[in-house]
């Protein structure tokens, strides 16, 4: 494929933000287990800080991967910092090319590189795109679809890595004894929002002594509950009997 058939111009117009953030406090119950470590990750006040975020689709690339789409010697450039502490939404963005040249235009990469290449798309991306990604945890990419990636200087076929991203949140171990939750247990999240209130299941915990409480959920789920204009977010632990 030929790096030629970009149309700058429209790419560009095409262009959307990596990741929409949405800051909204926190209303998790109070437990016995709080975790009254003086000034964890993220939290303010004493308590953790919770902030649900919209993660657009996005991919994520080997260092390999970078210098054949961007050039010889070509690296990350950091454009804007997100939540969690040393990611970033880089400069450069990619065009992600399905079967029959369906294709989404300017999708971000963030950064840093990783040891190998994965896109994370919304439902409705992977169906305009023609490509029926499932659901997945970060990384898990065995025996997912693949896809091209088109950047202005080369091309690279993905023989896997194409996903939508499962749920997810971010807490630091701090976080985990708040919640009393640990790595790899379900959560559920409640987002009230004028008209359009949701409760999501199965929300992964992501435990990492480095990590910040934060919700990642996708465009899909965050216009299902209109993130923007919700005036509460709840997060529980799964089954622990105090669901309403
Ligand atoms: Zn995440």
């Amino acid at each position: 494929m030929n790096s030629s058939i970009i149309d700058r111009s429209v790419i560009e117009q095409l262009v959307r933000g990596a990741l929409r953030q949405t800051g909204s406090s926190s209303s998790a119950p109070a437990t016995a287990a709080a975790a009254r470590v003086a000034n964890p990750a993220g939290w303010v006040d004493g308590k953790p800080n919770l902030r649900v975020s919209i993660s657009a689709r996005h991919c994520h690339l080997t260092d390999e991967h970078v210098e054949t789409l961007f050039g010889p010697g070509a690296v990350l450039v950091p454009e804007k910092d997100l939540y969690q502490d040393g990611f970033y939404a880089a400069q450069q963005t990619v065009m992600v090319v399905g079967p029959r040249r369906r294709m989404l235009g300017s999708v971000r990469v963030l950064g840093p590189t990783r040891p190998f290449s994965q896109v994370e798309l919304a439902l409705t991306d992977s169906i305009s795109l023609g490509i029926d990604a499932p659901v997945r945890h970060s990384g898990q990419i065995d025996g997912t679809p693949g896809c091209v990636l088109v950047g202005p200087v080369g091309s690279v076929q993905l023989d896997q890595g194409v996903i939508r991203a499962a749920r997810h949140v971010h807490m630091n171990l701090s976080d985990c004894d708040y919640y009393d939750v640990k790595n790899g247990d379900m959560m559920q999240l409640k987002i009230t929002s004028p008209d359009c209130s949701v409760s999501f299941e199965d929300v992964l915990v992501r435990a990492d002594k480095a990590a910040k409480l934060e919700v990642h959920i996708d465009t899909d789920e965050g216009n299902a509950c209109n993130l923007d204009a919700a005036t509460e977010v709840v997060l529980k632990k799964s089954g622990c009997g105090c669901q309403k």
